[in-house]
């Protein structure tokens, strides 16, 4: 029987959620009545989630548990699923429950209605911290205006895709993945389907501002490359200025007989010029590191082993394959 639907859970130490995440799930998915797989991707839990993981898959045959080498972090967890997923359709949520699995049908209803993507929009965000929501806001409206491709607004990658969507981000091999700006990049129809985004079930964030850091970089860098345009138009700028300040420079040398005072100024320049090439070094310097990463060609990430299904025999490593 072919699977009509698939929901990819990535989890990160989720032992306190996972069993409640699994009913809430099955129930939506039973109530759609297609043929489904629920597959759990373990990035790397430390904390019991994989033994309990194991256990729900032998009691529910819909359950397919994929284990990864190690934490190799949310967006490639989400990309192993999405390799191993069966469906015509895949939804993508996260584990904690803030992306209520009861939106399901209302998704199905866009994707029924010839949508190709159908990604969740938050109407509310009341479960995160407000400095978090007021940050985010703040980044993804800098992100829309210099992004080469739309930026969904107030959406993350709670959204569920068409077949030829999932193989189409099987074919983009790019190690730093920001499967939400990939996704956009694909074009098709795609549209927001409107939710509350409520609080974590249990737990807590499985991502520390380190990671959300390094989620905002490779957001930037493989949506733009403005930022390495921003050396030249500031280069032009304080040339212009250093150009100006000459001429202030010679006029008085000239005209006044003395030459301006200003040990501070000086040393104001030389600090501020010396950071703005520092910072231009390190704007190269990220796109650069991902050149490297990426001419290294090594599998993105690896699959320990697989439960549950019938993917007891799934390949172990894999890499979206290049088209
Ligand atoms: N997650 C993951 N790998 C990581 C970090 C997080 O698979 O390295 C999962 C996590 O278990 C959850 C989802 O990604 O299912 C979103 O993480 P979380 O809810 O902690 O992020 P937040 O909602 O706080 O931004
Ligand atoms: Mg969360």
């Amino acid at each position: 029987m072919s699977i009509y639907l698939s929901i990819i859970l990535p989890v990160h130490n989720e032992a306190e959620v996972i069993a409640e995440t699994h009913r809430r799930v099955q129930a939506v998915c039973e109530a759609v009545g297609q043929p489904y797989e629920i597959l759990v991707v373990n990035d790397g839990s430390t904390d019991g989630t994989w033994d309990l993981l194991r256990g729900l898959a032998q009691r529910d045959p819909h359950l397919v548990a994929v284990d990864l080498s190690r934490n190799h972090g949310h967006q490639l967890a989400l990309t192993a699923g999405l390799a191993q997923a069966r469906g015509e359709r895949v939804l993508i949520m996260d584990a904690d429950l803030q992306d209520p699995p009861e939106l399901l049908p209302d998704l199905m209803r866009a994707l029924d209605d010839g949508a190709d993507v159908a990604y969740a929009q938050r109407r509310t965000r009341l479960g995160d911290a407000p400095l978090k929501r007021f940050f985010c806001a703040v980044f993804y409206r800098g992100l829309a205006r210099i992004a080469d491709v739309p930026v969904q607004l107030d959406s993350g990658d709670f959204r569920l895709l068409s077949r030829r969507v999932v193989d189409a981000l099987g074919r983009m091999p790019e190690r730093h993945r920001f499967l939400r700006g990939m996704i956009s990049w694909l074009g098709y129809r795609q549209v927001p389907v409107f939710y509350d985004r409520g609080a974590r079930h249990a737990g807590e964030s499985k991502y520390p501002f380190r990671k959300l850091v390094k989620l905002a970089l490779d957001a930037v860098v493989s949506s733009s490359l403005r930022p390495l345009s921003f050396a030249l138009v500031v280069g032009g700028l304080t040339g212009l200025i250093g150009v100006a300040l000459l001429g202030y420079a010679l006029f008085s040398w000239l005209f006044v007989g003395q030459t301006p005072a200003g040990w501070t100024s000086l040393l104001i320049a030389i600090v501020l010029m010396g950071s703005l090439q520092l910072l231009m070094l390190g704007i190269l310097g990220e796109y650069l590191g991902r050149i490297y990463i990426q001419t290294r060609g090594r599998p993105i990430y690896l699959v320990n082993q697989v439960v549950g299904g019938e993917h007891a025999a799934a390949p172990l490593d894999s890499r979206p394959s290049a088209p």
